[in-house]
């Protein structure tokens, strides 16, 4: 009896979507690094117990992640780089490896640098050598570049978006790894055909809840499911930041070359030709044209996505423009309604509301410290109501007249409902909730009786053409005249071992 050693595997990466229309900055230590063990606890498939743990010998080098931010700074990168090159110098010192999981989002932007996740790829690369097997299971709003498609032998993405199964996804990469390297040596690659497909649009209008994404997206377990091909995927890609690879990008992976590049070619023109029936998740209209729909509608709670400053997207979060639309508002007042708003990121004011305690009137300046430009810190005055704090924030709920403030020292999304009880706040019985975020996440789109996306000022604003991109790719849909245009002119095939 002979027993197959388990092929080696090692995990490392950098994980962010990062806004270059925004200022804020993202730093090696606002991404947390994960070290060793800490990195393969943070999905449940290879550490001890899971579906994949006992299938590899798993090696956990640094992954670091944050929501989403503005660029890193080329130093923070730099220093991040080097501990995971470093770690894998020593991983492959002790024995070759056989695979590796590059745990990417696609976003990533470092400041003076062009294609972050093909940067890394390529010096990860350079340091496993080129028999072993990479793969990345990617967020859908991250970018395939050319020289990640080639670099990377494996990549797949997310299919749904809101992102229910990102960790289906994250799990399916590994395991398509791991059965990869179980056939025998020169057999292990599939070839990968890449489709750049000149679209850019934001996540706001491509949720697969709603056509022409879920039925382009149902075609995607249906090709994967064709004999000869292993897996495939469409990047929607990222709009805010501007690079040239930013562009939507179809990819099928798999032993049957032809078959791929056909099956790729076939949903990259699928895509094209559906690309204007794409349209916001939501009625979408100016803050005062949402906020007097909110104020003159019977239903509550009436959801308004604050999105221009979403900082799951990239947003620097602490934009002030549409909190101080809301506080002034005297429509909102006559109404005799009240709103909830989250939220307002300003470590000195939080700090200084929680000292004031539960049951102070406070009057405090608050936000605009990272993101002035579309308006200037906001006054608040009011009684503070919640103090909460936390392992790595403090949230505190200032009460005015009109509005509940939730403050915070560090921003943070606001997506579930237990995000706003644990403050005290009963979203379900409030008349407004306007929160910073795109498309509702499930929890807050459940319980939403109506919802309107004001298309409000910021790093991610979802009015594209307004931001002015120069480097994308052009002709470039929407921002151009694509007449003529052929969706699939890009279209690149990588053998594999068995082409
Ligand atoms: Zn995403």
């Amino acid at each position: 009896m002979t027993s197959t050693p388990l092929p080696r595997i090692a995990v490392c990466g950098i994980s962010l979507e990062a806004s270059t229309f925004s200022p804020a900055l993202t730093t090696a230590a606002m991404l947390s690094p994960k070290r060793g063990r800490e990195v393969l606890d943070a999905w449940p498939f290879w550490s001890t117990g899971g579906s994949l743990a006992d299938r590899a010998e798993w090696i956990g080098i640094l992954q670091a992640r944050n929501i989403a931010g503005g660029a890193i700074p080329a130093d923070d990168y730099a220093q991040l780089k080097a501990e995971i090159l470093g770690g894998l110098v020593a991983a492959v010192a002790e024995a070759p490896l056989d695979g590796l999981v590059l745990d990417i989002h696609g976003a990533g932007s470092v400041v003076g640098l062009d294609d972050m996740e093909g940067d890394l790829a390529v010096a990860v690369r350079d340091v496993v050598g080129p028999d072993c097997l990479l793969s990345s299971g990617m967020d859908l709003h991250g970018n395939v570049s050319r020289t990640l498609a080639e670099t990377v032998d494996l990549l797949t993405t997310y299919r749904t978006a809101p992102h229910v199964d990102w960790q289906e996804t994250k799990e399916r990469a590994a395991a398509n790894l791991v059965a990869r390297l179980a056939l025998p040596a020169g057999r292990r690659r599939p070839a990968k055909a890449w489709v750049p497909v000149p679209i850019l649009l934001p996540g706001e209008m491509t949720s697969t809840r709603q056509e022409p994404a879920t039925s382009l997206y149902a075609r995607v377990p249906e090709i994967e499911a064709l004999d000869g091909i292993l897996d495939a995927g469409i990047w929607i890609g990222y709009p805010w930041a501007d690079e040239p690879r930013n562009c939507a990008v179809v990819m099928v992976v798999g032993d049957d070359a032809e078959l791929a590049m056909a099956e790729a070619g076939d949903l990259a023109r699928e895509l094209w030709e559906r690309r204007e029936d794409f349209g916001f998740v939501a009625p979408t209209g100016s803050f005062a044209e949402v906020l007097a729909a909110a104020t003159a509608s019977p239903l509550r709670p009436y959801f308004i996505s604050d999105s221009g400053d979403n900082p799951t997207a990239g947003g620097a979060g602490d934009v002030t423009w549409t909190l101080a639309e809301l506080l002034a508002s005297e429509d909102l007042a006559a109404s005799g309604k009240r709103a909830i708003y989250a939220s307002i990121p300003d470590s000195m004011g939080a700090l200084a509301a929680a000292e004031a305690g539960v049951g102070a009137d406070v009057r405090l300046t608050l936000g605009a410290r990272v993101d002035d430009r579309p308006a200037p810190p906001v006054e608040v005055a009011g009684e503070v109501v919640a103090v909460v704090p936390s392992e790595d924030n403090l949230e505190v709920v200032v009460r005015t007249p009109t509005v509940d403030v939730v403050l915070t020292r560090r921003r943070r999304p606001y997506h579930l409902e237990a995000d706003f009880t644990r403050l005290g706040l009963d979203p379900r019985s409030a008349d407004i909730v306007v929160v910073k975020i795109g498309y509702l996440e499930p929890e807050l789109f459940d319980m939403a009786a109506d919802w309107m996306l004001a298309l409000t000022p910021g790093g991610v604003d979802q009015d594209l053409v307004r931001l002015g991109h120069q480097r994308v790719q052009r002709p470039m849909f929407p921002l151009d005249d694509v007449s003529g245009v052929d969706p699939v002119a890009g279209a690149v095939l990588f053998p594999g071992d068995t082409a």
